[in-house]
């Protein structure tokens, strides 16, 4: 199997990168591992990306790619993959169309991990990071009466600034704003499969194994 996985913050992406990659035993290929990996092994793409990263600009298409090529070109890749955070532009989704045709192995699927926005603001606004021990925890799901300290060593839940609504909302509009021409790009090249994904991760998985039969 090879996919892409598109989710929005807080749609559990991150969960179901986790049960496809096992079920699907292809390889889980996130670029923020790569760019960590070019990085700390001073590749030569690695070397370049640093000097857009330290000066705060975004990392250019054509380094992007690169390590992505290379990292297609592993062993692992070679039984199927699950894209996790590429591409994310319509020019970046060109090249890794040419870079599988080069390789002989088309994309099967694009899923998009489908969920109404006011249920990830709840979501990610629920959220509570222990000042104590640094675990996240989830208002929603903490079972204890007293919601104000850490179920697991009693310090104090707070919540940070990134997990405030204004800035919420703002991740979600820039999310959205990035990814609605791909699903629209995918979509017309028939690749995409849109799973609603509001219900536990085990039904949204068993979604989009129905979906791709
Ligand atoms: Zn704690």
């Amino acid at each position: 199997m090879r996919m892409v996985l598109l989710g929005a913050p807080g749609s559990g992406k991150g969960t179901q990168a986790d049960l496809l990659k096992d079920k699907y035993r292809c390889a889980h290929i996130s670029t923020g591992d790569i760019f960590r990996r070019n990085l700390s092994e001073k590749t030569e793409l690695g070397v370049k990306a640093g000097e857009f990263m330290n000066r705060g600009e975004l990392v250019p298409d054509e380094l992007v790619i690169g390590m992505v090529k290379d990292r297609l070109r592993e062993p692992d890749a070679s039984a199927g993959f699950l894209m996790d955070g590429f591409p994310r532009t319509i020019p970046q989704a060109e090249a890794f169309g040419a870079m599988l045709d080069e390789l002989k192995t088309p994309l099967d699927a694009v899923v998009l991990l489908d969920i109404d926005e006011e249920i990830l603001v709840k979501r990610l606004t629920n959220r509570r990071t222990c000042r104590a021990c640094g675990k996240i925890w989830n208002l929603l799901s903490i079972k204890a009466e007293n919601k104000t300290v850490c179920p697991e060593c009693a310090g104090e839940l707070y919540q940070r600034d990134d997990d405030a609504e204004a800035v919420i909302r703002n991740r979600l509009k820039v999310y959205h704003d990035q990814t609605s021409p791909l699903v629209s790009w995918y979509a017309k090249i028939g690749k995409l499969y849109t799973i609603e994904a509001s219900s536990s991760p085990d039904e949204t998985m068993a979604k989009i194994q129905a979906a791709l039969g």
